[in-house]
């Protein structure tokens, strides 16, 4: 049967084996079948894309939104981008403090500037103007997912995204991070930035989570798309490809993409990687370690 419509989503790489990732399985079965069920009525992957990542952002358990860690000065500094394939439009917002979804910012940003990136006051001013739900509390808002401590030398970290095929063809990729813990202030990982973490255009869209550091140096996101028209490749062999050049530079994580014919590619080289998927042809996976 062919795929109409496909999305996936992910909740972070790097989980440690054996953890109880039971809660995060639940939430995100239960999301990818609200997300299968809106493609189904005809939503646009855009709304789709930001509607799961929101609720993982206000989830409080995943290194995003809510669940966000703080950095070395204690400020809860987000990132997150999305990027509309159909258009090749995009945006994003990188150290934002303040305000409540990271993706409606970023999606702001790119429905309603000329840019695709703004930057810690500069965004928070815009979010502002936009009318966007901010944070008057930032320590009684968060509820930090991981504790910074004895790991962060290692780049510990999270992030939550979703990549979306919908029934009109429209390919979608959004991305929303609390970054690496224990960061420096002014930190950027790869999550906001386009190419790195997140891609969308009219063959694929990604969206990555695992040491930022690592994936900007390899272009993560962008590589897939070019390995698929360049060379040919399925999304499976570009999606490995991609994650096995980021390896070699030392890093680790995985990522989620989706073709425009609704295949789902899922792969990761950490532990596990919380994901979910759901396409119009029956498959559903939801999942962290096998
Ligand atoms: N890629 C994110 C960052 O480096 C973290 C993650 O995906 O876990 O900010």
């Amino acid at each position: 049967m062919p795929v109409n419509f496909a999305l996936a989503l992910h909740g972070g790489a790097g989980p440690i084996r054996n953890s109880d990732t039971s809660r995060e399985e639940a939430h995100m079965g239960a999301l990818v079948d609200e997300g299968y069920a809106l493609l189904d009525g005809g939503a646009s992957a855009l709304d789709v894309v930001v509607h799961m990542i929101q609720g993982m952002e206000t989830a409080g358990f995943y290194i995003a939104g809510k669940g966000a860690a703080p950095n070395r000065d204690g400020d809860y500094e987000l990132d997150a981008s999305i990027m509309d394939g159909t258009h090749r439009c995009a945006g994003a917002v990188c150290a934002l403090q303040g305000f409540v979804s990271p993706i409606a910012a970023a999606r702001a940003v790119m429905e309603h500037t000329p840019h695709v990136l703004l930057a810690g006051a500069g965004a928070a001013q815009f979010c502002a103007a936009q009318g966007l739900e901010t944070i008057d509390d930032p320590a009684g808002y968060y509820t930090p997912a991981a504790q910074s401590g004895a790991d962060t030398d290692a780049l510990a970290h999270g992030t939550v995204g979703c990549v979306v095929l919908d029934r009109e063809g429209h390919l979608c990729a959004g991305t929303s991070t609390g970054g690496v813990l224990n960061k420096m202030p002014g930190r950027v990982g790869d999550s906001p930035l386009i190419g790195a973490g997140t891609w969308a255009d009219e063959r694929v869209a990604v969206s990555c989570t695992g040491q930022g550091e690592f994936f900007i140096r390899a272009a993560v996101a962008a590589d897939i798309s070019a390995r698929m028209a360049y060379a040919g490749q399925s999304i499976d062999a570009a999606g490995a490809g991609a994650l096995a050049d980021m390896q070699k530079q030392g890093g680790d994580g995985g990522l989620i993409a989706v073709d425009a014919k609704g295949n789902i590619t899922l792969p990761y080289i950490s532990h596990g990687m919380r994901r979910a998927a759901r396409t119009s042809a029956g498959w559903r996976e939801v999942a962290v370690f096998r």
